[in-house]
């Protein structure tokens, strides 16, 4: 049990209590109980239908066996592990993108009962939020409502996507707290590879259910607010929801148990349906779906298979030496293959692993963003990297590359995703070899000393900034080949000792 100090929370008075509901949208090649692709973005509407997701009478669903690997690793994932048994129910409701009348989810035997979340907040102290459990159900269509039309449309390629919907205890007290444990478990799935959890495609939706009440041990009448899609929206509709049902209760009004819906626009919750009880979608056992039994071979044999997680990602990162923020920038990067780079620098020794986050942090992240926004996405091996990385950081150990040519040079080689033959030959032959012969330094700096006497003058009366003036002519003559911190000492010398 968490020892929660619900002091700390209250507002007013009351105390806020929140749950999540997170429905995750599982990355099989293929539906929950039929073999059309499960992959609709950018596909046409009602292109990848077949009648199981039409629900023609006659229809038998198959279930993916995919689809349970992929809850069982999450309940790992979620430090629990898959049931040996579970089974398949039929919910019932009427609605347009459900043709078939009723959802087939799993109400009283889910695949994962249990697990943990524990969440970081900004302030430095953790929590840990259990999960009630996780359901493997299939989601609905969706119909849209083009405005002014006297009709909806109806798109079923969602319909029958497989969705894992994880359930969290109300153990939330803060809307600071909902985000941190939506980023978390976003993080969760992310790393443990069984959702490509895109948020702004939906592949990742929270409900949050929020409640107030003046007494500590007992829960209000909550709300269900639906769909939120983004970290910044579940804090926000929380915040929200908190605040209007304190300022009901305080009128002496009733907070209805009802579904309610964030309008982003607005930053507000608006009142959509009354909530049902559970006995209103006369649930049943599905017929058609024989309840899935696992073996204990096939649980160890996920175990065995894990992914790095998270939380092993986090140890490897921070015993490099890396600190908070860098941690968490490199583990959020909406980046694919990044398992590839995080590799990399924790297979680094520390030193380098410091300079190749800045590089992936600074120089690769951006220049992805940059690619993938003009549709030229970069395509680079986690091996290509490596070696292009590596060979960049000898040259700067040798003194012949500046911090701003390594920069240019690396975004040169990831953009043609080569390895060169002789990184030294290359970095020749685009003029980013930093000049450090000092015959032909010292030289450029006589040079520059002629053409400049009243700089000159005024360094040697005391005005030191501008030794920075000469530097800079000195760079430009140069093609910014010299290396600045060499050239300033023999700036300064000639001047001081009258060498020119
Ligand atoms: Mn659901």
């Amino acid at each position: 049990m968490n020892e929660v100090n619900l002091e700390e929370y209250k507002i007013k008075g009351y105390y806020p209590t929140i749950g999540i509901e997170c429905h995750v949208q599982l990355k099989s090649k293929t539906k929950l109980f039929s073999s059309v692709s499960n992959d609709a973005i950018g596909a046409k509407p009602n292109t990848l239908i077949s009648h199981i997701c039409f629900g023609l009478p006659g229809a038998l669903p198959v279930l993916n066996k995919e689809v349970v690997r992929l809850s069982s690793i999450a309940a790992f994932a979620l430090g629990t592990k898959p049931q040996k048994f579970s089974k398949f129910d039929r919910k019932h409701y009427f609605y347009p993108d459900l043709p078939k009348g009723y959802q087939i989810t799993q109400l009283d035997q889910p695949i994962i009962l249990g697990g943990r979340v524990t969440v970081s907040l900004e302030d430095g102290t953790t929590q840990t939020i259990n999960i009630t459990r996780a359901h493997i159900e299939e989601d609905a269509g969706k119909s849209t409502h083009p405005s002014g039309a006297d009709y909806s449309l109806v798109d079923l390629n969602r319909a029958g996507t497989p969705l894992l919907e994880i359930v969290s205890e109300p153990e939330i007290h803060s809307a600071k707290q909902a985000k941190a444990y939506a980023k978390e478990l976003w993080l969760i799935m992310k790393y443990a590879g069984v959702s490509d959890v895109n948020l702004f495609h939906g592949n990742m939706r929270f409900d949050v259910n929020v409640s107030v009440s003046k007494d500590p041990k007992k829960l209000g009448t909550r709300s269900e607010t639906k769909n939120l899609n983004s970290f910044k929206s579940v804090e926000r509709a929380v915040d929200y929801e908190i605040k209007r049902q304190i300022d009901l209760l305080e009128k002496g009004k009733n907070i209805a148990q009802e579904t309610r819906g964030w309008i982003d626009d607005k930053q507000k919750t608006v009142g959509q349906r009354s909530k049902e009880d559970a006995n209103d979608y006369r649930y049943f056992p599905d017929p058609d779906i024989p309840p899935v039994t696992i073996s204990d071979q096939y649980i160890n044999d996920i175990k065995r298979n894990m992914p790095i997680l998270l939380g092993k990602w986090r140890d490897k990162l921070q015993k490099q030496g890396l600190n908070y923020l860098q941690i968490e920038a490199l583990l959020e990067s909406n980046i694919e293959f990044n398992a590839n780079f995080l590799s990399l620098i924790a297979d680094s020794s520390k030193e380098v692993a410091e300079v190749y986050t800045n590089w992936i942090l600074n120089i690769e992240i951006p220049l992805r963003h940059k690619q993938i926004e003009s549709k030229e996405p970069l395509e680079i091996t986690a091996s290509t990297r490596k070696a292009i990385f590596a060979g960049i950081h000898e040259l700067i150990q040798q003194g012949q590359l500046s911090s701003n040519n390594a920069r240019l040079m690396i975004i040169f080689l990831l953009k043609s995703s080569k390895i060169p033959d002789d990184f030294k030959e290359l970095a020749q032959k685009l003029g980013y070899i930093q000049m450090s012969d000092i015959g032909e330094l010292e030289s450029l700096v006589d040079q520059i000393i002629k053409k400049n006497p009243t700089a000159v003058e005024e360094v040697r009366s005391g005005e030191k900034k501008v030794i920075g003036f000469l530097v800079g002519q000195v760079m430009k003559e140069s093609k910014g080949q010299a290396n600045p911190a060499v050239v300033k000492t023999i700036i300064t010398r000639k001047i001081e000792t009258h060498e020119s």
